[in-house]
């Protein structure tokens, strides 16, 4: 099996998304994934849910967890919508992560995995990120779960 075929089972990467391009640096041991749309796909806007074509693009980042000790990101192709109604639209929802951060779920869930066994310094040390970034995701998993009921409120 090729790698980008592997890479598509293990990142559950689904039409319309496709991986278009795998760059893997020795030097700074690191693995970037491009995820990007097949041409002509269609999504749904995230006002009205009619399916739109697609205005223009973008590539974000996201970290995701380490491949075999290097570190990955993956680069999607963030399309804008042109919806008959509210016009040029940004779509908000990807698979793999929040809109408004640089970390994939899979990388903020293996963020709070560590925390009953080390502090926020050690994590992000363990992380090679800044303590900031550590307690942003740990500030928003933490109201997640208060949301969902997940911890006891008092
Ligand atoms: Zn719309």
């Amino acid at each position: 099996m090729e790698f980008d075929k592997v890479l598509s089972t293990i990142l559950s990467v689904k039409k319309p998304w496709i991986i278009r391009e795998i760059d893997v640096h020795k030097g700074t041991r690191s693995v970037n994934v491009y995820i990007d749309f097949e041409r002509g796909s269609t999504f749904n806007c995230i006002n009205c849910e009619q399916p739109c074509k697609v205005y223009d693009s973008t590539y974000r980042v996201w970290r995701h967890l380490e491949i075999l000790n290097y570190r990955c990101y993956l680069n999607i192709k963030m399309p804008r919508l042109s919806c008959e109604i509210h016009r040029i639209i940004t779509l908000d929802k990807i698979p793999w992560g929040r809109n408004n951060t640089h970390f994939t779920h899979l990388f903020e869930q293996s963020v709070i995995k560590l925390c009953p066994q080390m502090n926020i310094s050690a994590i992000a040390k363990h992380f090679g990120e800044i303590d900031t970034t550590i307690w942003s995701i740990y500030n928003h998993q933490i109201e997640k779960a208060k949301k969902n009921n997940l911890i006891f409120q008092n």
